[in-house]
């Protein structure tokens, strides 16, 4: 069993299903004690010709057989299988319940956690938490409850029958009991830190392994196979080594049950034999005695691996518990209401903005205003801070009060929720999801037909593309879309946030793949579609940008200038000298 603050209230929750399956283990294990009499019933019939039942001395023939021995047994077995089968489905049945529900739980958290917190961690690591780690909780409250009782019930109910009988022996053979106990707590606790770091090793070879697959173009690219090889090749020995350490533990405790296990054997034939010599037992009362022994070997090494699962459960619920755990630092202010039919103003005023844990700003004493309706161009270096503003204007980091305004309100007053509803957003890192086309681009809607999405797919002047695939709209698209070129990933991309139809669009570096041509088409695409709501575009080049009503330039996370590509040219000598320098390029080129 494994108890912590984020498995408690299951107990709680699935209650039903543990008493009923609690109370089917110990009728299997009221049963089950019924056996031994009927053991030492045919032996003593065997050896006496008679035998004692409730009393009286009955006949050890045909009729007794049947009516005393067989008859019971075979209600006996058929109730066990029954009760058997009924524990087994509510034990394990909430076990696997339980599986689910913190599942829900752990991925509902970890939508609401920050992107910084996926910078972090690595999707391996998180992949254990999910696959792993769960697994072994699942195991815990399900097994665990089973052994659990079952160690208690079976085993208490089989001493009690024992010390009946004799309870010098049962003494001798409970002896080795608590050294067992002890060695298995201290070996537990020892369990428990391999467990951890067996259970660390394995997140570093998923994450590895993950990221290898993702990033295979780039391997091959650079002939580094072998390199990767090698160092897949010690993450892998590291986890076995994990691994070894592990089962060396699991398997020094399995060999003390057994040391148990034989020990007490030795003193039952020992003492018991004695016994008999003596005429203390007969030849039946010993068999009966090593019966009900043999029933309390399945609870002792439900004791040991009990505290082998208890110490695995215990370091795999401790990782869980640091994901549920984690804060979710990006989030509602007290007090924040939604915002409603967004204009599309946008206002920084004097923002200052460090990345959490970073130890400069990306962005210093900024300040601009978006008026609703217009499109606006940001340009500037790689680094220079226009993906930030982006990253701020759809409040994936927190920002000081005072500095940022949608529609005049500040951000910090307005729901998270609310505020990126209003927004679509092309990502420079785009992703598509392992879909059809056609979902893919309505990704963002729920009420649509065909013709809206190849409409917007006209627009970001793909639908031409699309129509060559022989499953048109309806091809799926690969992990992270590989089936498609990187141009067709980036307007696959913008026909879906375009879908949004949002207040605030917002198109970062996205045309970067795609050729001047369709680049100009989009954006008067962009232009005609999109009047009276706010479009940002970040490009590098500045004739991405230069029909735009305004340009913010930006440098070294400041703002070098705003205005029209006119006024800019007129006004900043350094805006001049970009252009300048870009033309040269292009006609290097
Ligand atoms: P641009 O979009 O203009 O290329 P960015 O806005 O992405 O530039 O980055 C601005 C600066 O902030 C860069 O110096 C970059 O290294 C840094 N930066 C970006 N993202 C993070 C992050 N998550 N954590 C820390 N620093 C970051």
């Amino acid at each position: 069993m494994i108890f912590g603050k984020h498995i408690n209230k299951y107990y709680f929750k699935y209650a039903h299903m543990l008493i009923l399956g609690i109370l089917a283990l110990l009728f299997v294990d009221l049963l089950q004690l019924e056996i031994p009499e009927l053991y030492r019933m045919v032996i003593n019939g065997l050896e006496y010709g008679e035998v004692e039942v409730d009393g009286a001395m009955l006949p050890f023939d045909m009729d007794f057989l049947v009516k005393q021995i067989c008859g019971p047994m075979l209600y006996i077995v058929l109730a066990m299988v029954f009760c058997r089968f009924l524990w087994r489905v509510c034990l394990f049945g909430a076990g696997i319940k339980v599986e689910t529900d913190l599942r829900s739980r752990m991925f509902n958290h970890s939508k609401h956690l920050s992107q910084q917190f996926y910078h972090k961690n690595k999707v391996g690591n998180m992949m254990s938490y999910y696959t792993n780690d769960l697994e072994t909780i699942q195991e815990c409250f399900g097994d665990g409850v089973l052994m659990m009782f079952d160690a208690l019930l079976l085993g208490g109910l089989a001493v009690a029958k024992m010390v009946q009988m004799n309870w010098l022996l049962t003494l001798f053979t409970l002896i080795p009991m608590a050294f067992l106990l002890i060695v298995g707590t201290v070996v537990g606790q020892y369990m428990t830190k391999k467990w951890e770091a067996r259970q660390e090793a394995f997140s570093a070879l998923s994450d590895f392994a993950q990221e290898n697959f993702s990033g295979i173009a780039v391997i091959k690219a650079f002939v580094k196979e072998f390199r990767e090889l090698w160092a897949f090749k010690k993450l892998n020995k590291d986890n076995e080594k994990a691994n070894i350490e592990f089962t060396k533990a699991s398997v020094l405790l399995h060999i003390c049950v057994t040391l148990f296990v034989e020990s007490v054997i030795c003193v039952i034939l020992g003492y018991g034999g004695y016994l008999v010599y003596t005429e203390v037992f007969n030849a039946g009362q010993l068999i009966e005695f090593i019966s009900y022994f043999n029933s309390i070997v399945w609870p002792v090494m439900a004791v040991s691996q009990l505290i082998e699962m208890s110490s695995r459960g215990k370091a795999s619920l401790k990782r869980i518990s640091e994901l549920l755990d984690t804060p979710i630092d990006v989030k509602d202010n007290e007090g924040a209401t939604p915002i409603q039919s967004v204009r599309g103003d946008i206002e920084f005023r004097n923002l200052t903005f460090r990345y959490p844990e970073a130890d400069y700003d990306a962005l210093s004493d900024v300040s601009f205003k978006i008026n609703a309706g217009e499109n606006v161009g940001i340009i500037g270096k790689t680094g220079s801070g226009k993906t930030t503003i982006v990253d701020i204007i759809l409040r994936i980091y927190n920002v000081p009060d005072e500095t940022v305004y949608i529609d005049g309100r500040d951000v910090n007053e307005i729901t998270i929720e609310s505020l990126r509803a209003a927004c679509a957003y092309v990502p420079q890192d785009n992703f598509l999801f392992s879909d059809t086309i056609e979902h893919n681009i309505a990704f963002a809607v729920d009420d649509y037909d065909r013709e809206e999405v190849m409409r917007f797919a006209d627009l970001s002047d793909v639908h031409g593309n699309i129509s060559e695939f022989a499953e048109g709209y309806d091809t799926i698209l690969g992990e992270r879309g590989v089936t498609v070129s990187g141009g067709q990933k980036q307007r696959i991309s913008i026909a879906r946030a375009l879908m949004k139809r949002a207040s605030i669009l917002i198109l970062d570096d996205s045309v970067s793949a795609v050729d001047t041509e369709t680049e100009r088409t989009i954006i008067q695409n962009l232009r005609e579609t999109r009047k009276g709501k706010t479009t940002i575009l970040i490009a590098h080049r500045v004739s991405t940008v230069e029909k735009m009503d305004k340009i913010i330039f930006i440098d070294d996370g400041k703002i070098l200038a705003v205005g029209s590509h006119e006024e800019l040219l007129a006004n900043s000598s350094e805006y001049r000298k970009t252009v300048e320098l870009q033309k040269l390029d292009e006609e290097e080129v």
